[in-house]
C-alpha cells in the first residue's frame, strides 16, 4: 500500500475543469481527506485559466476549440505533475479518464465532436514514461476497495 497517490483534482471535487465544474468521485475525495490523495490539475498548473476553452490532443499538439496551440501549457503542467510525484516519491496515480491531460488509453480525438481515439493525455504519457502507474477512476476504485477502504 502506498502512503500517497496522485489524483486528478477534478475527481476530488475541485472545480478545475474547463467548464469550471468538477467530476467528483466520493472515494477520491476520501483519499484526499485522509492525506493519501495528492491533488494535481495539470491544465491549471500549466497556467491555463478556469473556466477555459476546451482543448484536445491532435497528435503531438494540443489545440483549443478555437484553434489556439496550448501544447506548451499542457507540457508544462505535465512536468509539474511529475515534479510533485518525484518530490513525494509517489508511484501511482488515479487520473480522470478521456482528458487530453489525464486520460489513459482513450482520449477525445481532436475533432471536438465527442468522439474518442486511442491514446493518452499529456500528463499520463509523462508519468508513464517515468515509471508511474496510472489508473483511471474505475481502475482506481478497485485499488481503493482493495487497499484503502475502511
Ligand atoms: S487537467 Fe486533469 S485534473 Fe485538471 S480538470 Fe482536466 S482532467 Fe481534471
Amino acid at each position: 500500500m502506498q502512503d500517497k497517490l496522485l489524483v486528478s483534482a477534478c475527481l476530488a471535487g475541485k472545480n478545475c475543469r474547463y467548464d469550471g465544474k468538477s467530476q467528483k468521485v466520493d472515494y477520491v475525495c476520501d483519499l484526499v481527506k485522509r492525506g493519501i490523495g495528492v491533488c494535481i490539475c495539470p491544465e491549471q498548473m500549466g497556467g491555463l485559466d478556469t473556466p477555459r476553452v476546451p482543448s484536445e490532443r491532435v497528435g503531438d499538439l494540443v489545440l483549443s476549440k478555437e484553434g489556439k496551440d496550448v501544447t506548451e501549457e499542457f507540457e508544462f503542467g505535465a512536468y509539474e505533475a511529475l515534479n510533485i510525484a518525484q518530490e513525494f516519491e509517489i508511484e501511482y496515480a488515479i487520473l480522470k479518464s478521456d482528458s487530453p491531460s489525464c486520460g489513459k488509453g482513450r482520449i477525445y480525438d481532436g475533432t471536438f465532436t465527442g468522439n474518442f481515439c486511442e491514446g493518452n493525455g499529456f500528463t499520463t504519457d509523462v508519468l508513464l514514461e517515468h515509471g508511474i502507474v496510472v489508473m483511471d477512476e474505475n481502475e482506481g476504485k478497485l485499488w481503493y476497495d482493495k487497499y484503502y477502504k475502511k
